[in-house]
């Protein structure tokens, strides 16, 4: 099926190169329709993807207290002097998050990398370039979401997240999740997945389906990392998916 020059724009703005399949060489012609199947989607005439409405571990531990009220500026200021765990004292900066504070769309990345630390803002290197891409491929952008990550401080040499340092950021994200109140929280990645739902499952096992967050309400879609995307770029399709079917919980019709 031709792609019209729309279903172009948004797959360039995914960095999902279009090639011409010409008919001696019939590897193209496959790899298009690939791409066509994304379009399939984006035209948003496929159905809902199957739904869980509720988390894998049927035994999740009770959600910790949350405020009510949250001041988010008193908030700011706790993420800021925070001691809790030992990563305070490699960082740089810690990384509150970013982006609109009553957004729709709240993304949940893993924690700060090198440029994160340095910069004191989540996503800001290449992966965060891509995701930016993503945003813009879905009419929003880094302003128009909120943007966090499960741990607020780097963990040196960029290794997995501790128990002990998740447990401690905890309770800063759930704040942030009840202020921000948002439609739906894309989990990016493996580790933010995992930790969310309270689940070992693989992300490729996680993707594609609907959870709740705890006992918020607050839907869930799970999707790769734009740093795995960077590697495999052909995963692209997948997040595609995820994505539009995040859109498509908060225009209220997968619910
Ligand atoms: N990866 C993440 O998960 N979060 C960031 O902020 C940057 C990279």
């Amino acid at each position: 099926m031709p792609l019209n020059t729309r279903q172009k724009e948004i797959l360039s703005t995914m960095g999902i190169s279009l090639w011409n399949a010409r008919s001696d060489v019939p590897e193209l012609g496959s790899f298009t329709e690939q791409v066509s199947s994304i379009t399939d989607v984006e035209l948003a005439e496929a159905e809902c993807l199957p739904e869980i409405t509720e988390n894998i571990v049927e035994n999740l531990p009770p959600s910790q207290e949350v405020p009510s009220v949250v001041d988010w500026l008193q908030l700011q200021a706790q993420v800021k002097s925070c001691q809790a765990c030992e990563l305070h004292s490699s960082r740089l900066n810690t990384v509150f998050g970013v982006g609109d504070e009553k957004a729709n769309w709240m993304i949940i990345g893993e924690a700060p990398g090198a440029d994160e630390d340095r910069q004191g803002e989540p996503f800001v290197g290449k992966a965060g370039q891509l995701l930016n891409q993503m945003f813009i491929s879905l009419g929003l952008s880094r302003e128009r979401v909120f943007i966090a990550n499960i741990l607020k401080c780097r963990p040196p040499n960029n290794r997995d997240p501790k128990l002990e340092e998740v447990v401690a950021c905890q309770s800063f994200l759930d704040q942030q999740i009840d202020y921000v109140q948002p439609k739906v929280i894309l989990a990016v990645g493996r580790i933010s997945a995992q930790n969310l739902l309270q689940t070992t499952e693989t992300i490729g096992r996680i993707r594609g389906k609907k959870y709740l967050y705890r006992d918020t309400g607050i839907p869930i879609v799970a999707t790769y990392h734009p740093a795995y995307l960077l590697r495999s770029p052909l995963e692209k399709r997948k997040v595609w998916q995820d994505l539009v079917m995040a859109k498509r919980i908060i225009s209220g019709d997968c619910d």
